[in-house]
């Protein structure tokens, strides 16, 4: 007996597929990528409750693998009293420990990225994380005084998609910058970066020249300019304005590079030493000043804001 195909009929294209089977090796292999999937995504969840089994009341520590009561890690500025690792902060908690108490002033907080190149994903992006960082921008700029120095500050948000550097990011440092130029003020900053944000493209790499044509209007000046490196700092953030400062600090074991060891690693198919493009190692090569723990960073900051304070502006302006 013939089969023969209905044509142009919405029951002929319904039974063509039970009459007429798609190609069995194409459904083969979506079933095998399905149960690869389903594999890949169990062994994922049994290594992180193997490995990470974080609560509410504690935080594991990747470098010692040991694990921290969450308040006494907030004691201890957020830093492991068993290895000295520098976990990521926010922001605002940054300028809890620094800054001196309500001197802080945030500028241009309602800058927000938009999706310039309607690139695909990039709007939801935008939206989880304003959500999980609180904040609008990948950056925190403002005014505050340290040890009773007025400084201007932006400090970089690792919640807030890793830091990236986008538009906006680029637009809220100039703007800052230009504003201690004006001033007279000295700026200091806090990079941490996975780089330039992908998703704005060549935009995003435009923000390396803004934000470095402002750092040397700022410097051309007579003004100071401070930056402290902490983990990770990487990409054109590194690239750029993280390392044009007059004094550039560095946070301990904070991870200092453009591309990170797992890019050389797959470009070179080598593996890269753990110590490479870590504080210790970029401050060996001469890229850094000195490496400040978080703890001592209060006082070692207002010393050198006080030791280059403009007193002739100062004294001009009264
Ligand atoms: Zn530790």
């Amino acid at each position: 007996m013939r089969f023969k195909r209905p044509k142009n009929t919405l029951e002929g294209e319904g039974k063509k597929s039970r009459l007429f089977p798609k190609d069995k090796s194409q459904t083969k292999d979506k079933k095998e990528k399905a149960s690869r999937e389903k594999v890949n995504k169990e062994a994922k969840i049994n290594r992180e409750s193997k490995d990470h089994k974080e609560s509410k009341e504690e935080i594991y520590c990747k470098k010692c693998k040991k694990y921290i009561s969450r308040i006494d890690l907030e004691k201890s500025l957020h830093i492991c009293p068993f290895c000295n690792h520098h976990f990521m902060i926010s922001p605002k908690e940054r300028i809890k420990i620094l800054c001196d108490e309500n001197s802080f002033v945030e500028h241009n907080q309602d800058l927000k990225s938009v999706n310039i190149l309607d690139f695909p994903d990039y709007d939801a992006k935008l939206e989880k994380a304003i959500k999980t960082s609180g904040e609008n921008e990948s950056v925190l700029c403002g005014l505050c005084s340290i040890g009773g120095c007025e400084t201007a500050i932006f400090i970089m948000n690792g919640e807030f998609m890793m830091g990236s550097m986008g538009q906006i990011t680029g637009e809220k440092i100039s703007r800052l910058f230009e504003y201690a130029t004006d001033k007279s003020l000295p700026v200091l900053g806090f990079s941490l970066s996975g780089g330039a944000r992908m998703q704005e493209g060549i935009i995003s790499l435009m923000q390396m020249a803004k934000v470095s044509s402002t750092v040397k209007r700022h410097s051309d000046q007579g003004n100071l300019y401070i930056c402290v490196l902490t983990n990770p700092t990487s990409g054109g953030v590194t690239a750029s304005f993280a390392m044009q400062a007059d004094i550039i600090l560095a946070e301990p074991d904070a991870l200092v590079c453009f591309a990170g060891p797992r890019v050389i690693e797959q470009t070179i198919r080598k593996k890269v030493p753990e110590e490479l493009q870590r504080a210790t190692s970029v401050m060996e090569n001469g890229f850094i000043d000195d490496i400040v723990s978080r703890k001592a960073q209060k006082t070692y900051l207002g010393l050198l804001l006080k030791m280059h304070e403009r007193k002739e502006v100062k004294n001009a302006s009264i």
